[in-house]
C-alpha cells in the first residue's frame, strides 16, 4: 500500500487518497481510495488520523514533498502542491489543525 495525496477516491472522487494495489492471480489490480472508503485494515496503517502523533503526520508530509519531485512533473504544479504541504505542515505543528481532517 502506498498513499498518493494527488490521486483521486474511486469511490467518491474526493483527493487525497490511499493507493491500494492488490495482486490476485497474478493480475495486478489499483485502486485509489479516500480516508472514509479505505478498508478499515488500511486505515489503520495510515501515517495520519486519530491513531497517530502530530509529529508523526507532519514525518508523512515532509517524505510526501520529496515524493513530489518524483510524482509531478509539471514545475508549476509540483510547486503548488508543495506550498499546500508546506502550509499543513505549519499549521499542525502550530496545533491548529490535523492531517485526518485535511482528507
Ligand atoms: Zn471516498
Amino acid at each position: 500500500m502506498t498513499t498518493d495525496p494527488t490521486g483521486m477516491c474511486n469511490v467518491c472522487g474526493k483527493p487525497g487518497s490511499v493507493h491500494v494495489t492488490e495482486i490476485r492471480g497474478g493480475v495486478k489490480t489499483s485502486r485509489s481510495l479516500c480516508i472514509e472508503h479505505a478498508p478499515p485494515e488500511f486505515r489503520a496503517k495510515l501515517p495520519f488520523g486519530p491513531h497517530r502523533t502530530p509529529a508523526e503526520e507532519v514525518a508523512f508530509l515532509r517524505s510526501q514533498i520529496s515524493a513530489i519531485d518524483r510524482q509531478i512533473e509539471d514545475p508549476a504544479q509540483r510547486a503548488e502542491f508543495k506550498a499546500e504541504v508546506e502550509e499543513l505542515i505549519a499549521e499542525i505543528e502550530a496545533g491548529r489543525r490535523r492531517l485526518g481532517e485535511a482528507y
